[in-house]
């Protein structure tokens, strides 16, 4: 067809099933397995419905930026909120990857980047993870159009230290650099103290993982005055009503109750430190993680069988048919019990 040639083609991203039922055991999309804080749910009832006919508010004028600022003793102006963090980097890449050279990321990581740069045509070099899943600072001193890496990394979980994370922002001041922080809050150590010290870094957060909101779509990068200002003339370039109004709201609750997210970040730590102990024990290797899953190989049973056996036990983990990683599964830490449930089947699978 004619019309066709002149058309955006992209390869989109796949995300995780959603698969619906109850008995299901849902292990491949790291959610949260613990319900958003209680403050949300008393929240929820005293939405107003007027406000659902006006159209929302800028969310930096918001209580929610506000929460943010202060939670994160940043000025609001550092800070621009979207429609989960999917959407902050999203728009981020199509503000600060415009020099024509090539973008820098793992060459194992969070797939979407790839598709971001691809939809906007923007050129990228993926630098390869040493074998032990690391990333080496060293790859990122070439000249480039900017970085961009997931600390921790997804899927793998390992995590860059500080020392290191600022190795490279500070080879590469002439360019933006994203850190994407979605698993921070499970033991890494965030990079946003180097905001005083670098304009040109942004940290993106997000409250699908830690903040149990996946469903909400609140996302959120922290950055130089100068650098959230861009950020912010193209999403208003984009779409202006972005955050629907019950997420403003929600997303306030979130944010305020501290003991709460500490409690439940702590409680996924303890349930993931028993399941390397676990997994170990059925005969799994796995580099350590920070995050809300275990990437995790088995030294025998093939882990596309694994994948795919779990399944038939309705228990969904992440599988990817990938150079290098296509002998791993992605394992959320859900409760307690779905992960006994998990090792119980496991025990059966690769016994
Ligand atoms: C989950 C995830 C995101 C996106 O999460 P949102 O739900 O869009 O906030 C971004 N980066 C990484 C590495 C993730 O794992």
């Amino acid at each position: 067809m004619k019309w066709e040639e002149n058309i955006r083609k992209v390869v989109p991203y796949t995300p995780g099933e959603q698969p619906h039922g109850q008995h299901i055991i849902k292990l491949n999309t790291n959610e949260n397995p613990y319900p958003p804080a209680p403050g949300v749910a008393d929240r929820v009832v005293s939405l107003d419905l007027d406000q659902m006919r006006l159209y929302p508010a800028f969310p930096e004028q918001t209580p929610l930026a506000e929460a943010l600022a202060r939670r994160y003793q940043i000025g609001r102006e550092q800070l621009f909120i979207g429609v989960g963090s999917d959407d902050v980097l999203s728009l981020a890449f199509m503000t600060f990857f415009q020099s024509g050279k090539p973008v820098f990321f793992p060459d194992i990581t969070y797939s979407f980047y790839e598709v971001w740069a691809d939809l906007y045509k923007i050129p990228y070099e993926k630098k390869s993870l040493d074998e032990n899943f690391c990333i080496r600072p060293e790859d990122y001193r070439q000249p480039n159009g900017g970085v961009i890496f997931p600390n921790p990394n997804a899927p793998t979980g390992v995590l860059l230290d500080l020392q290191k994370v600022e190795e490279i922002i500070e080879a590469n001041q002439d360019v933006v650099v994203i850190v994407d922080e979605a698993y921070i809050d499970f033991g890494g150590v965030s990079c946003l103290p180097l905001l005083q010290k670098y304009d040109n870094l942004l940290v993106v957060q997000t409250f699908s993982k830690s903040r149990s909101l996946a469903g909400m779509r609140i996302g959120y990068a922290m950055g130089s005055a100068k650098l959230i200002g861009y950020l912010n003339d193209v999403k208003y370039a984009v779409n202006s009503y972005t955050l629907n109004y019950a997420a403003l709201q929600l997303g306030v609750e979130a944010v305020r109750d501290e003991v709460y997210f500490k409690e439940q970040c702590d409680r996924i730590v303890r349930t993931r430190k028993h399941a390397e102990e676990e997994l170990q024990r059925l005969g799994f290797i796995y580099p350590k993680s920070y995050g809300n899953f275990i990437f995790a190989s088995h030294k025998k049973m093939p882990a596309q069988v694994i994948f795919e056996k779990l399944k038939e036990n309705d228990i969904y983990v992440r599988y990817w048919k990938k150079k290098r990683i296509d002998n791993y599964v992605r394992i959320t830490i859900g409760t307690d019990e779905q992960m006994e449930a998990l090792y119980c089947a496991l025990a059966k699978i690769c016994g």
